[in-house]
């Protein structure tokens, strides 16, 4: 008998496993072994799916939903999703430029995969959320990483953008609040950096999945706001996981361009066909019912993390910026790189810090260099203030504990 070839395509060689996703299912390996961990690694609310969505979804499935639907989603969603990103984002959008996807991820993932060919290059600002360099690789595009420096808030610079532009350069991501780092853009930056993408003839990629939740006077500024020369080479991607606290029912939505929009579609309808119904249905009520859940959520989010930033800060050789938006703090914590354990033990970078972390005191945090900024750890305050308390208890004790 021939060995059978197991080898892989070699277009995933440079694709690394999600480390968001490997810390949480990590730390969950751990709590069911018995292990009693706190985990700040899942990008994802510690709170149920409001109650009227879920009593929609119940009434769905007595109707008997549970089909295959359009690829693109059913006509009401997709005429509810166009309604609202068109009052975000001051501009009008048809039902037919919108595509639902299994979450704001596969939307991205049809957007790099519709947009890209061999060698074309996207700008990721970092620090940047962990998919977006391999989603542009797997999809055969170059990822082009344009570093955010502290002093401004991690926002790039219009002058720095256009440094990194070539003759390949399509697109430029945007994702304000950001993921990992909280931050969020002002009207003043986001309007530099328009002038920068239209000068350079850029599309942007618009991940606006935190957009609900910004606290302490920060707002939300729309690229595609900024006028009709954006609005037209802008793709919206949006969806319900964060503010609605519906990730497992997996829908997230883009809008934009008709031509990509189309392209997107066609990969979807040869890949996954349509968003499950079921989570369509969901997702209507979600959209079209009341929305004080969102403020609920959006004002607990607050409360922790004032006090995540303010635990956080009183650990000796800690730095933390204050998060405007998104449920994450990312503090600085370079000052404990190269220090060891009391077993002896060095800790070479912020992956092996955090390694101890969750081995050692029992505290899952996710490390920087994931998005493009080594040297931070980057801790969901999207869990309860007790879990919040006792976790930064456990990482100020385990960081002063460290020598040399
Ligand atoms: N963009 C950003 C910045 C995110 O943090 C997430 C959450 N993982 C997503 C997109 C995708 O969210 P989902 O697929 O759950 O809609
Ligand atoms: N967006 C979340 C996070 O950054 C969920 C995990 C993921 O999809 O990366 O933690």
């Amino acid at each position: 008998m021939s060995t059978p070839n197991l080898k892989t395509a070699s277009r995933l060689d440079p694709i690394k496993p999600s480390i968001t996703l490997a810390v949480t299912a990590k730390a969950k390996a751990l709590k069911a072994a018995g292990v009693d961990v706190i985990s700040f690694g899942a990008g994802e609310p510690d709170f149920d799916t409001p109650d009227h969505i879920k009593e929609a979804a119940k009434a769905g499935l007595d109707r008997g939903v549970g089909k295959y639907t359009e690829v693109g989603g059913i006509a009401p969603l997709r005429a509810a999703i166009a309604g609202e990103l068109g009052r975000v984002h001051g501009m009008t959008i048809a039902p037919e430029h919108v595509l639902v996807s299994a979450g704001a991820k596969h939307s991205l993932f049809n957007l790099f995969m519709a947009l890209l060919d061999p060698g074309d290059e996207v700008v990721i600002p970092a620090p940047y959320w962990v998919s977006y360099p391999d989603m542009v690789m797997l999809a055969g595009g170059k990822p082009v990483i344009v570093e955010g420096r502290a002093e401004d808030d991690f926002a790039i610079r219009p002058e720095a953008l256009r440094a990194a532009c070539g003759p390949r350069t399509r697109a430029l991501v945007l994702n304000t609040p950001s993921n990992p780092t909280g931050a969020v853009y002002s009207a003043a930056q986001i309007a530099a950096l328009a002038e920068v993408v239209v000068e350079q003839n850029l599309l942007v990629v618009s991940d606006d999945i935190y957009r609900s939740l910004v606290y302490g006077g920060a707002t939300y500024s729309s690229i595609a706001a900024v006028g009709p020369e954006l609005a037209a080479r802008t793709i919206l991607i949006d969806g319900v996981s964060k503010a609605y606290a519906m990730t497992g029912w997996r829908i997230g939505y883009a809008a934009g361009p008709a031509p990509i929009i189309k392209a997107m579609s066609k990969i979807q309808g040869q890949s996954t066909s349509n968003a499950a119904h079921i989570s369509q249905v969901a997702t209507l009520a979600a959209l079209t019912g009341p929305q004080d859940c969102v403020e609920t959520m959006r004002q607990a989010f607050d409360e922790r993390r004032l006090a995540m930033v303010e635990l956080l800060r009183a650990i000796p050789g800690v730095t933390c910026r204050e998060p405007k938006g998104a449920f994450y703090a990312f503090p600085d914590v370079s000052a404990f790189v190269g220090k060891s354990t009391a077993d002896g033990k060095v800790l070479a970078d912020d992956v092996a810090l955090c390694d101890w972390l969750v081995e050692g005191a029992k505290v899952a945090v996710v490390p920087g260099s994931g998005f493009g900024a080594p040297g931070h750890v980057r801790l969901s305050y999207a869990c309860s203030m007790a879990n919040i308390r006792e976790g930064v208890r456990r990482l100020h004790e385990a960081l002063v504990g460290l020598r040399g």
